[in-house]
């Protein structure tokens, strides 16, 4: 059983500009009321027979098989008509017409109609830090907190649907010490499935190819839209969100560093040292096998644990278990966690509210102080080698004055005030003396009026640094995901932020509306071919259709065989989204290398992304070259300059933000290169997020637009719709597959080139200093794990093959990942797929 070794991190200091900070401090005093709950969370059930089982419902008891998703809501359903203290409802509508039904059970005057619509509007009114505190004491008397318990965001990890079942029966029916415990001080939303769709086609994503645990702030898909809304109307002071994984052991938290450093202290510590030891005591009581402070880290904003704490300053968990246990194991573990976290929460009593009402009132304190919260460490001992910069931050500015952009800052305005976070409109100009745009130096500026500004003064200054921060900051080289996800970045809209005490006169920005897209005329006749490739290749094809579903662009799929078969005749583009350019190479098989190649010549347009790009180097489409990249970027956003005289360029301005995560370093003909990345001391080369080696693309291609025959390629060497959400590069995509051709396009080379061996999607990169090289090499072995390894004199990379899976669904990637971490300041980068 794991060690459970606390290092608590105790109130943040506020360091602005604090240098590498290591907070070890010891145990907080356990709040009083969690350390000895007066009533055991297990003690044996005292049911209510009059509230139904799911056996008397469903035929079966929950844990005995796993439920289908009509199942779990017909049982919702009976919980609601037999029990005045349930109510049930739909949040959302899954993209294959499928309703995530939820259910609220507290006590009966808190549920019945109007009850809990008015719980939220107080909730509401005490998050907002300039209620008056008299009122917001009344509040915190008089309001229960909202717990969460949310199961199977991934599809394909039920257990968390039929613990949330019984969890949900069990505050219905016990009458014993334990559900009037939770229950005298909180109503508790049940959502057993975030995803059905992925349910019941018993798959990780949604039916898009979304994984929904990364959807989070961009909101894309209709699941997490609705959920997010829902959130807002009985805001949560807890989330659970159950997985499962491939560990032997179950994991809840205190999690691994890294932690976004603009998380709120309180509902940090309540996952520290209220709800992580709660479980450590339950586990340990029933000798339930566990780790924390390993493999599952709070460092992207897309996660069903980050959000809730960064967004709601609620204390957001994730649990895990391990998928391939028998169901009543997998059931009743997760049951164990859930309840335990529910007493604990219980036990708080009022002091649940006071200190989440105290968390806003601190953050708006923050804010118009201008300090950002630093850089530490909770778990790990080690060094911060990134530690957040010394600057203040009072105010962001996004420019409205750019008419090519208004969808793209009403699509980001709409996100943060979705997120409760003010927005204003400047109604006068306003002189700012330390503007600071994003990636650009400091320099005095007259914003016009009409530009909208967010001050940091306020409840949600957490998310608004979150969300339009210059760079996140990652503590240290070890990722699980992307590094920058910037707003106006990756909408590519020009913005900047100021540490000045400034008066703006401003109005508030009234609620925008999602922005729609324009309908094309003369829409070209477009095929989607999705390549073999893994999880890589099927999302990338996931967000392409719901992008092109979105800009309301028709198209059809076509596979290698049809492609072979004559098929692409009749259609003017083809898109190729990222997967594996040597596996598709093979499907084609002669026949469909020469229908495609003699496509093109004879007029069609090819557009791949990323490593779909390198097709068109291995059918001698394009005169472009690359090269393996030697830097570790690990999910970056990299300034790229566009030429102004490309058809791409229409609308999108000088410059974008490619999103580069280990892509081919592309070369190609200056005429061709219609987007490359800065040369060395070009005032516009600016990386957000984690680099190292970055100096490898200076100068590089990033889009390619050439002639082949009549026809035309136009390749991208990253993923312009990355999520579907970097939609300032999406714009490029656009504008090749809807805007003109070029005038006198340079013609690409005839000849099939040698070509580089393929990159396999979906593999874990170790980059290590060669000190620890032959450890890492050793513990690979041990696995009996293939890796192509790559020496150089600095540096050693490893990228072992996980067979297309993602880290979430491969076995022993992320404990292997976690391994080679503990070789600290030798570790130059980490990137799990
Ligand atoms: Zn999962």
């Amino acid at each position: 059983m794991a060690m459970f070794t606390f290092r608590g991190s105790g109130r943040s200091k506020w360091a602005t500009g604090a240098a590498a900070l290591v907070v070890s401090l010891p145990l907080l005093a356990v709040p009083q009321a969690a350390a000895a709950p007066s009533c055991d969370p297990f003690t044996p059930p005292v049911v209510d027979d009059s509230v139904p089982t799911a056996r008397e419902v469903l035929g079966t008891d929950l844990g005995e098989r796993e439920v289908t998703t009509e199942e779990s809501d017909t049982y919702l359903r009976a919980l609601a008509d037999a029990s005045p203290n349930v109510v049930d409802g739909e949040l959302a509508t899954s993209v294959q017409g499928r309703p995530l039904r939820y259910a609220v059970v507290g006590q009966e005057k808190w549920v019945r109609p109007g009850a809990l619509e008015n719980i939220g509007r107080q909730l509401n009114r005490l998050r907002d830090p300039n209620t008056p505190e008299p009122v917001a004491q009344r509040i915190i008397r008089d309001t229960p907190a909202v717990l969460w318990v949310a199961g199977n965001v991934h599809g394909d990890e039920e257990s968390g649907t039929d613990a949330a079942l019984r969890v949900l029966y069990e505050l219905t029916a016990r009458t014993d010490c334990t559900a009037q415990s939770i229950l005298d001080n909180a109503v508790v939303v049940v959502l057993p499935t975030q995803n059905p769709d992925g349910r019941e086609a018993d798959t990780r994503r949604n039916a898009y190819g979304f994984d929904m645990n990364r959807d989070w702030f961009a909101r894309t898909q209709p699941e997490t839209e609705g959920k997010l809304e829902k959130l807002r109307e009985l805001p949560p002071q807890m989330f659970i969100d159950a997985h499962e994984m491939g560990s032997p052991d179950y994991f809840f938290p205190p999690n691994a560093d890294p932690v976004y450093h603009d998380i709120g202290e309180t509902p940090l510590n309540w996952v520290y040292n209220v709800y992580g030891p709660a479980m450590q005591q339950a586990f340990g009581r029933f000798g339930i096998p566990y780790f924390n402070g390993e493999s599952y880290d709070l460092m992207y904003l897309g996660y069903g644990d980050t959000v809730p704490l960064t967004g709601f300053n609620a204390a957001g968990m994730t649990f895990e278990k391990n998928s391939g246990d028998p169901v009543p194991e997998r059931v009743g573990e997760q049951y164990t966690a859930i309840w335990a976290t529910l007493m604990a929460a219980g036990a708080q009593d009022r002091q649940l509210l006071a200190e989440w009402r105290g968390e806003h009132v601190e953050a708006q304190r923050q804010g118009a102080a201008g300090e950002l919260e630093p850089n530490q460490l909770y778990w790990n001992d080690g060094e911060i080698t990134n530690p957040v910069p010394d600057i203040a931050v009072k105010h962001y500015f996004l420019r409205t004055d750019d008419p090519a952009k208004s969808a793209e800052v009403q699509r980001l305005a709409r996100r943060l005030q979705r997120m409760d976070v003010d927005v204003y409109r400047l109604t006068t100009p306003l002189e700012v003396p330390d503007y600071t745009e994003y990636g650009r130096a400091e320099q005095p500026a007259t914003l016009p009026a009409g530009t909208l500004w967010i001050p940091m003064a306020q409840g949600q200054k957490h998310w608004v640094q979150a969300m339009l921060n210059e760079n996140s900051y990652v503590p240290f080289p070890y990722f699980y995901d992307v590094t920058a996800w910037s707003g106006p970045l990756v909408e590519n809209i020009s913005g900047g932020r100021s540490g000045a005490d400034l008066r703006p006169r401003a109005m508030p920005l009234p609620e925008q509306p999602e922005p729609v897209a324009r309908p094309v005329v003369d829409a070209p006749r477009t095929a989607v071919w999705q390549l073999p490739g893994g999880s890589a290749a099927t999302e990338s094809a996931g967000w392409l259709r719901w992008w092109l579903d979105d800009q309301r662009m028709d198209f059809g799929d076509l596979t290698a065989e049809q492609i072979a078969a004559g098929a692409l005749a009749g259609h003017d583009v083809l898109v190729v989204p990222n997967g594996s350019d040597q596996e598709a190479f093979d499907a084609l098989g002669e026949q469909g290398r020469a229908a495609l190649t003699e496509w093109v010549r004879g007029g069609g347009t090819l557009i791949a992304l990323r490593d779909a790009s390198r097709l068109a180097v291995r059918l001698g489409l394009t005169s472009a070259t690359y090269a393996e990249p030697t830097s570790d970027i690990p999910g970056a956003l990299i300034r790229m300059q566009v030429d102004q005289d490309s058809p791409l360029a229409e609308g999108v301005g000088p410059t974008a933000w490619a999103m580069y995560e280990y892509e081919a370093v592309w070369s190609a003909p200056e005429e061709s290169s219609v987007a490359a990345f800065p040369a060395e001391g070009d005032p516009d080369w600016y990386v957000s997020g984690f680099a190292e080696g970055a100096e490898q693309l200076h100068g590089k291609t990033a889009v390619v637009d050439e002639a082949a025959g009549s026809g035309r390629v136009v390749l991208f060497g990253f993923d312009p719709n990355y999520r579907a959400f970097t939609n300032g590069t999406a714009k490029l995509l656009r504008n090749a597959m809807t805007g003109p051709r070029p005038a006198n396009a340079p013609q690409a080379a005839a000849a099939v080139r040698a070509v580089p061996t393929a990159a396999t999607p979906g593999r874990l990169i170790l980059s290590v200093r060669p000190a620890v090289a032959d450890q890492v090499q050793r513990l690979i072995g041990e696995r009996g794990a293939s890796a192509e390894v790559v020496r150089g004199p600095e540096l050693v990379r490893f990228k072992v093959d996980l067979g297309g899976l993602s880290a979430d669904e491969h076995p022993w990637a992320r404990r292997l990942a976690d391994q080679v971490a503990g070789f600290g300041r030798d570790v130059v980068a980490i990137s799990l797929p």
